[in-house]
């Protein structure tokens, strides 16, 4: 089913394509002014008992518990680690970067023993290379992250899923770049906890820390018996997961109703559509900016459809390139650590459509032309629509 994603740009808008906070949907804008109702409400309860339901479906998972909680990314990481690893344990961090070092960091900060695998920047771990490490020692718990917003790299999941099941570890993925615009299927490939937030791929404002718990994780939440956590605790929160009349801290009711249209959205384009969408928007994008001469850090197998890092070509100041894409009306990101002023950052997800990307690309020219910088009038905006077409 197609459903219309053009949101067109109110006055002042610039049109995100940082990654994440993401464009956000007319309709999920509309959800949000409407009035603030009891959290004990039969209205909350029946969004956010369907939200439940939406996110399960998205992450194909039929068994199991979600959880949706005020916060962020951040905390669904640590809600992931809490619940399912002990200090008594040890657990292994497949890394791309910045956001595998920080489950570690979440690791020793909580005491929990730890092993890290990391890849070079812009590169994945081989799947050889963790089945190697996971033969070495007795892991509880193996985390990767699915796609790491600072190098761009996506990891592949399901190769990883079937070694760390092989070996008896439970295997948690950090979704927060992926869920809901890259397939995480957690019956399929047999992943335990999908942990993600709001305001990525699902195109909702910031505030949600939202993850799926698999029957075998819950079961190992409630063999750990008392955790260090009180609100990151998900057995603290299941009783209103199961009936949201309950009370134990106050939801944030807009942005859970918020989150709900946003899971509409998502299941009434469909996912295999959405992921498809996903694709075809990547590969346009980034074969416009190749055409206008940019390169990309990520290794070309391991390139994510959620976000490319694009390095710039030369005679290109970072600064004054991102001053005059934002004047022209695209917020994009610098590049972190190593890449600061070398890349941008590009976010091609959630609720974007074609006719936005494609005026980024058009902006994107313009921007080339304000900054004297040589290149084919309309190529990019031609290599999109060519590429659009043919995938
Ligand atoms: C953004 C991001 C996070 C952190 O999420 P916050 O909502 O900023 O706390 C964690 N992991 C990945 C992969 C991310 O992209």
């Amino acid at each position: 089913m197609e459903i219309a994603l053009e949101g067109a740009l109110m006055p002042q808008e610039k049109l995100l394509l940082i990654p994440g906070p993401t464009p956000v949907h007319p309709r999920i804008i509309h959800s949000l002014s409407l009035p603030t109702v009891s959290h004990v409400s039969p209205v909350f309860v029946e969004e956010t008992t369907k939200a439940l339901a939406n996110l399960k479906k998205i992450v194909y998972n039929r068994s199991g518990e979600g959880f949706i909680v005020s916060g962020a990314g951040t905390l669904s990481m640590e809600m992931a680690l809490l619940n399912i690893a002990s200090p008594q344990e040890i657990v292994l961090v497949v890394s791309q970067g910045y956001f595998g070092r920080r489950m570690a960091d979440i690791a020793q900060s909580f005491s929990i023993p730890c092993d890290v695998l990391e890849s070079e920047g812009g590169d994945a771990v081989p799947t050889d290379a963790l089945k190697n490490k996971l033969s070495e020692k007795r892991y509880a718990v193996v985390y990767c992250t699915h796609v790491d917003t600072a190098t761009g790299t996506c990891a592949p999941v399901r190769e990883y899923a079937a070694a760390v099941r092989e070996s008896g570890a439970l295997f948690v993925v950090d979704g927060v770049c992926a869920t809901g615009g890259i397939e995480e299927n957690m019956d399929g490939w047999g992943i335990d906890v999908v942990l993600t937030a709001a305001q990525k791929c699902f195109g909702v404002p910031p505030g949600l820390a939202v993850s799926v718990f698999s029957e075998k994780a819950m079961g190992k939440r409630r063999d750990l018996g008392a955790i260090s956590a009180y609100y990151a605790d998900i057995l603290r929160w299941l009783p209103i997961m199961k009936d949201p009349s309950k009370y134990f801290s106050t939801p944030c009711v807009n942005e859970i109703r918020a989150f709900y249209e946003g899971t509409n959205i998502i299941l009434e384009e469909g996912l295999e559509n959405r992921f498809i969408r996903h694709r075809k928007t990547a590969a346009a994008l980034r074969s416009a900016l190749q055409t206008l001469g940019f390169s990309f850090f990520t290794k070309d197998e391991f390139l994510a459809d959620t976000l490319s890092v694009v390095l710039y070509p030369d005679g290109i100041d970072d600064l004054s390139f991102r001053g005059a894409y934002m004047n022209n009306g695209v917020v994009v990101a610098g590049g972190l650590g190593p890449l600061a002023g070398k890349a941008f950052r590009m976010g091609h997800m959630g609720n974007l459509s074609q006719n936005q990307a494609e005026f980024a690309v058009s902006a994107l020219e313009t921007t080339l032309d304000t900054l004297n910088h040589p290149f084919e009038p309309r190529a990019g905006v031609k290599a999109f629509r060519e590429t659009i077409k043919a995938e």
